[in-house]
């Protein structure tokens, strides 16, 4: 997404979490606790990938994507489809993504990852932008528009 910026990876904690699982210091009742509320957003406005959940095996992840920022106002804390997020993307400044990944067979789930989205993202894309005005002649509003 266009305007993603602030990347925070959890991979590096997942594998720790199945590490100990795999070592049998904690058990699948510790990890695999889904809420109704998580496995309903996942139903809902989860993303479906083709990733195969690592405690099961048997199904498929589905990531959920949770938004949280002031200008949310009350859809602050709601999950949004992926399709959702770069339209809004365009209508507020800044807001926080967090991306959670669901097991819709066992109920695992970790988080992947946070990031920010917003139009304040936009700022450092339009100096970039400067050399391809000199280039071709379109502004960077224009080139921006063509991308889209
Ligand atoms: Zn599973």
């Amino acid at each position: 997404m266009r305007t993603q910026r602030q990347v925070v990876d959890y991979s590096l904690q997942k594998r720790a979490v199945l590490r100990e699982l795999l070592a049998g210091r904690i058990g699948t009742y510790d990890v695999c606790d889904a809420s109704p509320y998580l496995k309903n957003a996942a139903r809902f406005h989860g993303e479906p990938t083709d990733h195969r959940c690592p405690i099961c095996r048997s199904e498929n992840l589905t990531h959920v994507h949770y938004i949280y920022g002031d200008e949310l106002k009350q859809s602050a804390g709601q999950a949004r489809t992926r399709a959702e997020l770069p339209v809004l993307a365009m209508t507020l400044r800044e807001f926080q993504v967090f991306v959670v990944e669901v097991c819709p067979g066992c109920d695992w789930n970790h988080l992947v990852e946070q990031f920010l989205l917003g139009r304040d993202g936009l700022a450092g894309e339009a100096e970039d932008a400067d050399e391809s005005v000199a280039a071709n002649g379109s502004t960077p509003r224009r080139r921006r528009e063509a991308q889209r």
